[in-house]
């Protein structure tokens, strides 16, 4: 059965000042290293995927957050940089939709002075238009999601009658902006869009973007996941490689979230994101600013830690640096490794909400 959007839970960051922070990088109580931050720049999308905002669920009647409740460019830029202080040294900019924020790139320039490396993952239909002004803005590469490329079982997908052609645009005009190599995100899904697995592949073959395919996930508590549908990552990789021999690739550095392949014949390089299959938890080292200012420690977490009472409450940047420093220090999240068919059926936030 499909459920409607959980309320979000917030534990309280305001009220009890957190221990100063003891100038050594953040070691979560697993030793997970912060690295990586996610921010989620709207929850809201011109998209309803199946698997992330069924339209059953947000329908004319769901309630988005209003304006005031997100963070201004000026908040979240503040909030990265307190972030790199601590030692992060990736940041992706996602949602939602990200490039249904109005003046995006605006954002972009406040956070490219910060030195991390700055990404973004997009559905593409907005970026053909965007590319030019968020590469000077200072963004270096971005990832776009496209689950088809044939046009009728990408429209039964995204759900919103975009077509496929307009992804590709998107990506062409990435790549011409020097937002390069494009990382092209395809969520499969059983009897849905798996027998485009091997047409994605040899679709960009060759053409230096780097497809990654990923496990369908059981994020949210609407869009009805079941085991059943999930292609194991092992099984695209026997497919794809039924037609292009692949070989495996050394991780580039700990925590990275695909595993890589490359072709043997030299076409470049694959990627396959196993969440559910071979969980990557033990080197997991994201965390999630959300919308609304919330701290999420774990795609998979049914509550969030709230940072913008601070924010919008005088707090100083060291109180900021000092709440999430001990955050990160008492994380012991390892949701996939502990997935269970009961975990599942948990009541857990939106992916649009707290950004993939
Ligand atoms: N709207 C942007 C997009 O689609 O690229 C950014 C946000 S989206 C939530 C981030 C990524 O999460 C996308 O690549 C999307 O395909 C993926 N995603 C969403 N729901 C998923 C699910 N249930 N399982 C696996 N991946 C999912
Ligand atoms: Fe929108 Fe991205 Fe979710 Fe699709 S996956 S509904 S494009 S946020
Ligand atoms: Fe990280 Fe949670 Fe995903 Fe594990 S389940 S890899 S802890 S986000």
């Amino acid at each position: 059965m499909i459920e409607k959007v959980i309320p979000i839970r917030l534990e309280s960051g305001a009220a009890a000042a957190a221990p100063p922070w003891d100038g050594t990088p953040p070691r979560d109580a697993l030793a997970r290293p912060l690295r990586d931050l996610r921010i989620s720049v709207t929850d809201r999308c011109n998209f309803r995927c199946v698997y992330c905002m069924p339209r059953e669920v947000f329908d004319a009647n769901h309630a988005f957050l209003p304006h005031s409740a997100i963070l201004s460019f000026e908040e979240i830029a503040r909030t990265a940089r307190i972030f790199v202080g601590l030692g992060v040294k990736k940041i992706r900019l996602t949602g939602g939709e990200p490039l249904v924020r109005k003046d995006l790139h605006k954002l972009v320039a406040l956070l490219a002075p910060l030195g991390a490396d700055l990404t973004l993952t997009t559905n593409g239909s907005l970026l053909a238009r965007q590319a030019p002004k968020l590469r000077e803005a200072g963004l270096q590469r971005v990832t776009v999601s496209l689950d088809s490329l044939d046009d009728a079982t990408f429209r039964r997908m995204n759900d919103a009658d975009v077509a496929v052609t307009t992804v590709l645009e998107g990506i062409a005009a990435a790549a011409a902006a020097g937002l390069a190599p494009v990382k092209i995100n395809m969520v499969v899904k059983r009897a849905m869009n798996d027998h485009q697995i091997v047409d994605l592949a040899r679709h960009f073959r060759g053409s230096g973007h780097v497809v990654r395919f990923i496990e369908y996930m059981d994020v949210g508590s609407t869009n009805g996941w079941r085991m059943d549908d999930v292609v194991p990552s092992a099984e695209v990789l026997a497919r794809i490689n039924a037609h292009f021999p692949l070989e495996s690739l050394d991780p580039q550095y700990a925590g990275e979230v695909a595993a890589r392949w490359r072709y043997r014949d030299g076409a470049g390089e694959i990627g396959v994101i196993s969440s559910v299959t071979q969980a990557f938890c033990r080197d997991c080292n994201r965390i999630r600013l959300s919308t609304e200012g919330a701290l999420f420690t774990c795609l998979f977490a049914s509550a969030g830690h709230d940072l913008k009472a601070l924010l919008r409450g005088g707090g100083s940047d060291e109180a900021i640096r000092d709440r999430i420093a001990a955050l990160w220090n008492g994380r012991s999240d390892r949701y996939s490794e502990i997935r269970t068919a009961e975990t599942a059926r948990l009541r857990k936030v939106e992916m649009s909400y707290i950004g993939g």
